[in-house]
């Protein structure tokens, strides 16, 4: 019998704010999942009222990750630092490596009263956590996707089915946008020692935990897999759409300090110092 992967974790995220007062729900990078490396954290947004968004994310810093942004409605103006501006609009990704530093502002707006998306943080490795900036604004017409059975799968990143997605990540990662039919299934190949979770966003999926047991994760949650192989999962009633996040682990220390990540405390302080100084971008 091959082998395969295992529900093992069904979190059901946080709610929380951000930037000058946007509600959303920390998926990720919560209490009860710190991370699931190299991912950092997962935000999505999900409203309906503008008071509960209109202040946005205005101007901030960031350095030593990579922060990528899945539009499903609505949309996200940008603006930064380097010269860099942009409306991300339904089914648009943005992927934004910090590097050493950038400073920017990502102000949302409803399209017909919906604002749904996400924000991902990927990790960088030590080596590349002071590299130059970079963006990658991705419309939805160059995301390729494959049709499958009970499905489509579209892909952002990394490769699926024989399909290579637009978006250079600076770590290995496979992210695929995955919506299925009612009580269709789903099953997928990963790569060894990867790190892997799945935001489920709409309706729900069943898999297999470690005993053989059906466990369920209903929108909104994250299902963490541990293991080898493939991955198997079938949709509800409601059918499912999925967030896949796939990762090749860093395996260094992370600190943390709100919109910087580095491996030291010495590394934050000096963020902060930068920051202040006008050095960070
Ligand atoms: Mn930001």
């Amino acid at each position: 019998m091959s082998e395969k992967r295992t529900l093992t974790q069904v979190h059901a995220g946080m709610p929380t704010s951000d930037g000058a007062g946007v509600q959303l729900t920390r998926m990720i990078g919560t209490p009860s999942l710190d991370m699931v490396d190299p991912f950092l954290m997962l935000d999505r947004m999900n409203n309906d009222d503008p008071d509960t968004y209109m202040a946005g994310f205005p101007d901030h810093p960031h350095r030593g990750f990579e922060t990528v942004t899945i539009m499903f409605e609505g949309l996200v103006r940008h603006k930064d630092s380097v010269g860099n501006e942009g409306v991300l609009g339904p089914g648009d990704i943005q992927w934004m490596t910090a590097g050493k530093g950038i400073i920017h502002s990502e102000m949302p707006e409803m399209i017909e009263g919906r604002l749904r998306g996400f924000q991902l943080w990927v990790n960088l490795p030590a080596a590349l956590k002071m590299t130059e900036p970079r963006y990658q604004d991705i419309p939805a017409n160059d995301v390729p996707s494959a049709h499958v059975e009970g499905g489509v799968v579209r892909v952002f990143a990394g490769e699926y089915d024989g399909i290579t997605g637009p978006a250079r990540a600076h770590t290995p990662i496979r992210l695929l946008d995955v919506t299925l039919e009612p009580n269709a299934d789903w099953t997928a190949m990963t790569d060894t020692g990867n790190g892997l979770f799945m935001c489920v966003h709409e309706g729900s999926i069943t898999a297999a935990d470690n005993l053989g047991r059906d466990q369920q994760a209903p929108a909104p949650s994250v299902a963490v897999f541990h293991g080898e192989g493939e991955v198997s999962v079938t949709a509800g009633p409601d059918g499912a759409q999925i967030l896949y996040c796939e990762g090749r682990p860093i395996n260094e220390p992370v600190a943390r300090y709100g919109p910087f990540v580095m491996n030291t405390r010495r590394e934050l302080e000096q963020a902060v110092r930068d920051f202040q100084s006008g050095a960070l971008a």
